[in-house]
């Protein structure tokens, strides 16, 4: 099979002046995940590759750059899947652990699928990881952003693109053909204290299955769950899989899918995926969704916005 890769880093009304940070971020991260793909790595390595460079890009609301919640800390969401196993590794209100993803990559080989909160940080210490200072992940912007919402009260995100949603993701397929899917954030604007949304369940903000695609959403948690929205992509891809083209883009499975979110639960959001084939798309009911993707046969990475 021949690889690739896309990856997204959020769906909101992205100002002007963060574009170029945005596009250059996902355009490192969907590089230096081709080139995994292209000298014969896995799928797995390439997405974790990819989200660790969106987790310590502080443009974006994972890793380093994260929103805080409103105890002012920084709690940590990520998931994997990989396609061939349908193995789900995933974190939830993890703490002081700089990229969430590796901690998720490792509990794909794990007996369980899903560690949250203290817990979560626990597990991954004994598998290795040095938790950080809290502080590592606290950036200006979003002490400031913090310290507005403190006064003003928490926002109202539903059915809202204006808000701030810069959740990470990437979906690679490598050259056996596995499909792997991938997600990170430090979840929604000003959150309660232990709040969890899509990011880190499988079928919701991230699902993989090599008989109908990967998948990996951003935008609004509440309303991303209750449609199952990435699960929901990939049954699309399976059921619509004789009207795709042969090779390339193939747009209408995550439209379908976006249209659901919409139409069913006033959703925002956006999402990436890749099917067997190799086929690759994106698509989004929000007015931007920073993304980029490399295929076989490309210099380098297609960058949007
Ligand atoms: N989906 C994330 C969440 O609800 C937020 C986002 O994508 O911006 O936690």
């Amino acid at each position: 099979m021949t690889p690739a890769i896309i990856v997204h880093g959020g769906a909101w009304r992205i100002p002007p002046e963060e574009h170029e940070g945005h596009q250059a971020g996902c355009y490192r991260a969907a590089r230096a995940g081709y080139e995994i793909l292209a000298a014969g790595g896995s799928a797995q390595a390439a997405v974790e590759a990819a989200v660790t460079i969106l987790e310590d890009d502080p443009t974006f609301d994972a890793g380093i750059g994260s929103h805080l919640n409103q105890a002012g800390v920084v709690q940590l969401d990520a998931g994997m899947m990989d396609g061939a196993t349908l193995q789900v590794g995933a974190v939830a209100a993890i703490e002081r652990i700089q990229n969430p993803i590796q901690v998720a990559r490792r509990l794909l080989d794990s007996p369980h699928n899903m560690f949250a909160g203290p817990g979560a940080t626990e597990w991954a210490i004994r598998a290795g990881f040095t938790p950080v200072d809290p502080a590592t992940f606290i950036v200006p912007r979003e002490q400031q952003r913090y310290e507005y919402h403190l006064r003003a009260g928490p926002p109202d995100l539903t059915g809202d693109f204006n808000r701030p949603s810069d959740t990470v993701g990437a979906v690679a397929m490598d050259r056996s053909g596995n499909l792997v899917a991938g997600t990170s954030t430090g979840g929604t604007l000003f959150k309660p204290a232990g709040r969890v949304g899509d990011s880190p369940l499988p079928g919701c903000g991230y699902y993989a299955d090599n008989q109908s695609a990967a998948v990996s959403a951003t935008g609004h948690g509440e309303a991303i769950i209750r449609v199952q929205l990435a699960h929901t992509a990939a049954l699309l891809a399976a059921s619509l899989a004789g009207e795709a083209p042969a090779q390339g883009l193939w747009l209408a499975p995550a439209e379908a899918a976006i249209r659901i979110l919409g139409e069913r639960v006033n959703g925002r959001g956006g999402l990436i995926m890749i099917d067997p084939a190799g086929r690759v798309g994106f698509a989004h009911n929000t007015p931007h969704l920073a993304r980029a993707y490399m295929i076989e046969g490309m210099a380098e990475p297609v960058v949007g916005i």
